[in-house]
């Protein structure tokens, strides 16, 4: 018996949506690339993150708003299954401001869409001075002018929530293959077969979740697959007793007592590597913001690509020319898991993708061929 999905990426991506369908009872195999392989899941900030998000695309601030309310629900139901503490913290979060102009473009931006959107206007959210928010993050630098608070946001261990991810996939029975990289799909009357070096692997419906590898497998099958890599850098510190301090995109205290210190975007193609460079900018930064960080030890640092699409919001395509093949790119994954768990598998189950979330198509990027 073919399965009825076949899943192509065992990124936070690719196993959200599995663990979705795999709960409403479909039959899924994952193929995943090898170790080594680019994988932004295993490289980023571990932000639950509302703020920001879609100023160019309301639906997708939306979509952020809507996965950041549903994560507390979501992180309990898989430490419930698996046991798997995911460190998360609906607890708030601040994007600091470190001039009046920037503090003031800002409020100008949160305002034009946060007021501006009906569906939007649920979102909380506060420009708070230096001296306000020394509350939230106490030993504040002078250098930082303030920043916006809002509730919505928060941060979890985003290795943890992978950990979680397929362990509550095995137990539902994904069918996950390691070290399986996939070379070509074939698409049939009867559905889709993913050859790799590992053998050939068949499927009803196949669902792109590639990251970068989107954009080779994706255009054979109808669907744009419009992503490129964004380079990020982050260091992290030897650990600190727990400061209490809310997370910030800037930095964040992990659970483990770590501080966790990276927010550049970068074009460095496909090279995952660190320089010297945006460490040293990265490190001054985070003794701008914290002072007493000066003194730290630095433990590690690593470079990571994102999976960004050209306006930067989620792409979700159902292929027009080959039905059942979808993709799904975003470079807001650890966000929006929560609603690929639940909303997004669910469209796909039903083949309402394009229906339901057809804003987030590549007809956006002039790609007619998926809805
Ligand atoms: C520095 C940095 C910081 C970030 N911070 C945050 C944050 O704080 N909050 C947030 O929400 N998001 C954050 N992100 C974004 C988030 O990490 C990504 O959106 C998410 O990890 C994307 O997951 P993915 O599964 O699509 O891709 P990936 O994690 O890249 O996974 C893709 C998978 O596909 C597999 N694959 C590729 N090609 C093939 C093939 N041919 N055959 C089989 N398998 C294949 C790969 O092996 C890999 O496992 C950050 C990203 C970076 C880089």
């Amino acid at each position: 018996m073919p399965q009825d999905f076949l899943i192509i990426g065992g990124g936070v991506v690719g196993m959200a949506v599995a663990y979705g369908l795999a709960r409403r009872g479909r039959s899924v195999t994952v193929l995943d690339g090898h170790d080594d392989s680019l994988r932004a899941s295993r490289g980023n900030a571990g932000l639950v993150w509302v703020q920001g998000k879609g100023l160019a695309m309301p639906r997708y601030a939306e979509l952020s708003l809507h996965s950041s309310m549903a994560w507390p629900e979501f992180a309990e139901e898989l430490t419930k299954r698996t046991g798997i503490d995911l460190e998360y913290e609906h607890c708030g979060g601040v994007d600091l401001c470190f001039d009046a102009k920037e503090a003031q473009a800002r409020q100008t931006e949160y305002r034009a869409l946060y007021a501006a959107t009906p569906s939007l206007t649920a979102v909380r959210w506060e420009y708070l001075d230096r001296e306000a928010l020394r509350e939230q993050l106490p030993g504040l630098g002078e250098r930082v002018h303030g920043g916006t608070f809002s509730p919505h946001d928060g941060q979890c261990n985003p290795l943890y929530l992978l950990r979680a991810l397929y362990a509550a996939c095995l137990t539902l029975g994904v069918d996950y293959h390691p070290a399986t990289p996939v070379t070509g799909i074939e698409a049939s009357t009867t559905g889709f077969t993913a050859h790799s070096p590992q053998g050939s692997f068949s499927a009803e419906r196949v669902i792109l979740a590639a990251g970068l590898g989107a954009r080779t497998l994706a255009p054979p099958l109808g669907l744009s697959g419009q992503v490129h890599p964004v380079r990020g850098q982050v260091l992290v510190t030897e650990r600190f007793p727990p400061s209490g301090r809310l997370p910030t995109p800037q930095l964040r205290q992990t659970a483990s007592g770590g501080y966790l210190i990276g927010d550049v975007l970068e074009d460095a193609g496909y090279d995952t590597g660190v320089t010297l460079e945006t460490i040293h900018r990265l490190g001054q930064r985070a003794v701008q913001i914290y002072p007493e960080l000066a003194q730290a030890r630095l433990v590690r640092s690593w470079g990571a690509l994102r999976v960004m699409t050209p306006d930067g919001s989620p792409l979700y395509e159902a292929s027009r020319s080959c039905p059942g093949a979808y993709n799904l790119s975003c470079h807001s994954g650890i966000t929006l898991a929560a609603f690929h768990a639940r909303e997004l598998a669910e469209a796909i189950d039903t083949d309402r993708l394009a229906t339901i979330h057809g804003d987030f198509s590549g007809a956006r990027f002039d790609v007619q061929a998926t809805g």
